[in-house]
């Protein structure tokens, strides 16, 4: 047996073993594999199209330049497209919606497939990594750029599946919507209204598909179908202030910094649990301590003999579902109003990405999609652990549809300068989505 043939043999026992029939491609899954096939190198132009134009979440006008790239090209293919800006949220670009609804009268279609992804990167026109290139040495197949990976290489997959779908005659039986945000790197408050079209495309829907990085583990496509929270909170303690001689006296008490102190370390002992990450990223006090608005630094002042009449802290906290937010936030909130003598001290939490937990029916999906690799002659993809990667967009409709989380290019390095994205991934990931999708539209 040669290599290639111990590999096959390899998959296949690994297939069988995971219950997933062997099902070879319909005539219209193998013309949407080349379809996807003959589009490779025109995606990969347009991802360098897309990289090229900066999109940092604040840069409106590129935002707005990025979907008037994306908006035409979904438009030919028959979806509906709507663009609502958002400059009085925030200051935020806004969010391209389309939507493909089954041809009416022919009662062939399935489940109805929510698309979601952004616009945005977290690069603004300030940060110095601008331009789409090749790394040398990769024979070609590793490229880097301001969003290659986080997620304009998830734009250019979408649009490459839907358009083989298109191809192979699939796609007008297909109930589709498509949220696009401008926005999900630093959303535009409060979020009820900057996820609103999101959230209202997912009553619409039965199973949502998030075209953000995929995920490899030890070289191997992996798939996600959760995500955890993500919150800020800030602590502020108070205490008198006086001379340093009567600290710990009846009068003065502790002071504000060791309130803080006691806190923390009471969160950094307390509060460890599974699935569970909190962490302190900013501390200031003394005689006077203020933050600045962003949250990005401060101003402290004091001495070394005056005991500090206050302290601020600012930190975020990770869950795996929102039953854990709710009773990490209890404890935290318990323990901060255990003081020190003659102190306060006060706890917020800002407006948070909810988490998404794994669901049965989110595992469903990724049985559908294995079903998809044996087809493909790709492994089977194993369930993501949810702590390998941050909160995301898809949480806003988690309580309405199930979905894959990350259904995007692979690559490394997301949110800092030199991410890449592996070229392949994006036939690879295309030819998956395409047959999924016209699979559950069925
Ligand atoms: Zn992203």
């Amino acid at each position: 047996m040669n290599k290639t043939g111990f590999a096959v043999a390899l998959v296949l026992a690994a297939v069988c073993s995971m219950g997933i029939a062997q099902n070879p491609p319909s005539p219209v899954e193998s013309a949407m594999g080349k379809a996807v096939d003959a589009q490779t190198a025109a995606a990969i132009g347009l991802l360098e199209k897309l990289v090229n134009i900066n999109s940092g979440t604040m840069n409106l006008a590129g935002v707005v330049a990025v979907k008037d790239v994306v908006a035409p090209q979904i438009e030919a293919l028959g979806f509906k497209v709507q663009w609502t800006p958002m400059e009085s949220l925030d200051g935020r670009a806004g969010d391209l919606v389309a939507e493909h609804v089954c041809a009416a009268g022919t009662g062939k279609c399935g489940k109805r497939i929510l698309l979601i992804g952004h616009l945005d990167t977290v690069f603004e026109p300030s940060s110095s990594f601008q331009r789409y290139s090749i790394v040398p040495g990769t024979n070609g197949n590793v490229a880097t750029g301001p969003g290659v990976n986080d997620m304009k290489g998830g734009l250019v997959v979408m649009l490459t599946a839907l358009r083989a779908m298109k191809t192979a005659g699939v796609l007008d039986n297909t109930e589709i919507r498509i949220v696009l945000s401008g926005d999900e790197e630093k959303h535009g408050f409060p979020v009820s209204v900057s996820r609103k079209n999101m959230i209202d495309a997912a009553k619409k829907s039965d199973v949502a598909l998030e075209f953000e990085p995929g995920g490899m583990v030890n070289g191997k496509d992996v798939q996600s179908i959760s995500r955890r929270s993500a919150a800020s909170w800030r602590v502020e303690t108070s205490g008198r202030s006086g001379h340093s001689s009567q600290v710990f006296s009846e009068r003065m008490g502790d002071g504000a910094i060791y309130e803080l102190a006691r806190i923390l370390d009471a969160f950094r002992k307390e509060l460890k649990e599974p699935g569970l990450t909190y962490n302190v990223g900013l501390v200031l006090g003394g005689a006077t301590a203020t933050m600045n608005a962003n949250g990005t630094g401060g101003e402290a002042t004091g001495k070394s003999n005056v005991v500090p009449p206050v302290a601020l802290a600012l930190g975020d906290v990770r869950t795996l579902d929102n039953e854990q937010t709710a009773r990490v936030q209890a404890k935290m909130q318990a323990i901060v109003a255990d003081h020190l003598p003659k102190t306060g001290a006060t706890i917020s939490f800002d407006e948070a990405y909810p988490a998404m937990a794994p669901t049965e029916a989110g595992r469903a999906l990724i049985k559908q999609l294995n079903e998809v690799n044996a087809t493909l002659g790709l492994p089977v993809m194993e369930e993501m652990d949810p702590m390998a990667r941050g909160a995301g967009d898809i949480a806003f409709v988690a309580p309405y549809v199930p979905g894959l989380v990350g259904t995007g290019v692979m690559g490394e390095g997301a949110h800092a300068e030199g991410e890449t994205v592996f070229l392949d991934s994006i036939p690879r990931q295309a030819k998956r989505m395409a047959l999924l999708m016209y699979r559950l539209g069925q």
